[in-house]
């Protein structure tokens, strides 16, 4: 029998900022089945916006290209991914340092990395340089109640 409690998305947007907007629907639209409370739903859009929101900025300097956004759920876990084949990151560790940033001019404050690890239960970031970076943030919905 199939487990009912398993569901997966897929899908590629552009790397335009109109698309954050946009990406926060669809993981919002994907977990309203897992009955979130309305602040585990503003924890996860919060956390997917800093993620995509990195891989339009950062991640393609001219060239238009694609995010890739995966979401799964299996019982109360829900995993997203983000990822992107853009120019990754030397040291990821300092990156995700609090106020940390490459772009202070044009006013980012460093904090993505740390509002994702504050939103979400476990976020991994793998990434190499000219080849492109990939946050899976995963958050277990509903633990409030047992
Ligand atoms: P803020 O998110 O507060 O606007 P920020 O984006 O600079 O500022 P973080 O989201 O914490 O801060 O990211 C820290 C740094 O990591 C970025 O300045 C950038 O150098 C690098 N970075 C993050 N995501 C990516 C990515 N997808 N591709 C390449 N570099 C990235
Ligand atoms: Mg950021």
């Amino acid at each position: 029998m199939t487990d009912q409690t398993r569901n997966h998305m897929h899908l590629y947007f552009d790397a335009r900022s109109v698309n954050e907007g946009f990406a926060r629907l669809v993981v919002s639209a994907f977990m309203t089945e897992m009955n979130p409370t309305l602040e585990e739903l503003a924890d996860v859009k919060t956390a997917v916006s800093e993620a995509v929101t990195n891989a339009i900025v950062h991640a393609y300097s001219e060239e238009e290209r694609q995010v890739e956004l995966t979401c799964d759920r299996c019982g109360n876990e829900l995993t997203v991914v983000v990822e992107d084949r853009g120019i990754g990151m030397e040291d990821v560790k300092s990156a995700m340092q609090p106020f940390y940033t490459t772009k202070p001019e044009q006013e980012r404050t460093g904090m993505g990395f740390a509002f994702m690890e504050a939103f979400m239960d476990q976020v991994a970031v793998d990434s190499r340089p000219g080849f492109g970076t990939k946050v899976t943030m995963k958050k277990y919905i509903g633990k409030e109640n047992g």
